[in-house]
């Protein structure tokens, strides 16, 4: 599920694009000029929720921080509610926790225990995957939760990190909009 090559151009042109952001080596792709351009902004959300368009979503579940304000947007797009998840010790309520892998060792995330109910649809929402450590732990605590995992979607893929094969071989299906090789 990727996009057309103009669109992707287009999409890519609107992104920034930082070296040795936060440290030497990494390609930082900021997405902050994409969301400040409105055409390209309401462009990118389009298309990302384009497969479900029509379909019954209950659920867009959105990776802090940069994957509430995409999540936001695609929620009331496709008239689904909204789940924060969040890193651990910013919810207020009972909450449940998975541990995930970053670069350099492991990171908590949480999510409440009621925010999906058990069969509910759930598309899960970030910005970019790279490794897709952080996307396999959301889809890990969705699933703990019993919801049935529709879709990930990313405004950007890194496929050279693999991320996006690791959720495919997890049973989602990933959505991404534009890719950019390297770190
Ligand atoms: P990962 O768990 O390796 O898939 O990393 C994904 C998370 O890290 C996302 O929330 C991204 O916002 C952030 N991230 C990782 N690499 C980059 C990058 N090159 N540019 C911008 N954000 C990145």
């Amino acid at each position: 599920m990727t996009t057309n090559p103009v669109l992707e151009n287009d999409l890519k042109a609107t992104i920034r694009t930082i070296p040795d952001y936060p440290k030497p080596g990494i390609m930082f792709r900021d997405i902050t000029t994409l969301l400040g351009n409105p055409r390209a902004f309401r462009r990118a959300i389009d298309e990302l929720v384009q497969p479900w368009a029509g379909s019954k979503i209950d659920k867009i579940a959105g990776i802090e921080a940069r994957g509430f304000i995409i999540g936001g947007a695609v929620a009331h797009q496709l008239s689904a509610g909204f789940v924060p998840i969040r890193k651990k010790g910013k919810l207020p309520y009972k909450s449940v926790s998975v541990a995930y892998s970053l670069e350099y060792g492991i990171d908590e995330m949480e999510m409440h225990d009621d925010a999906v109910e058990k069969g509910e649809r759930v598309i899960l929402v970030d910005d970019l995957i790279a490794t897709g450590g952080t996307a396999e732990g959301a889809v890990k605590l969705l699933r703990q939760m019993g919801a049935q995992v529709v879709a990930a979607c990313f405004m950007v893929d890194l496929p050279d990190l693999g991320g996006a094969d690791k959720l495919r071989k997890m049973d989602v299906a990933v959505r991404t909009l534009m890719t950019f090789e390297g770190h």
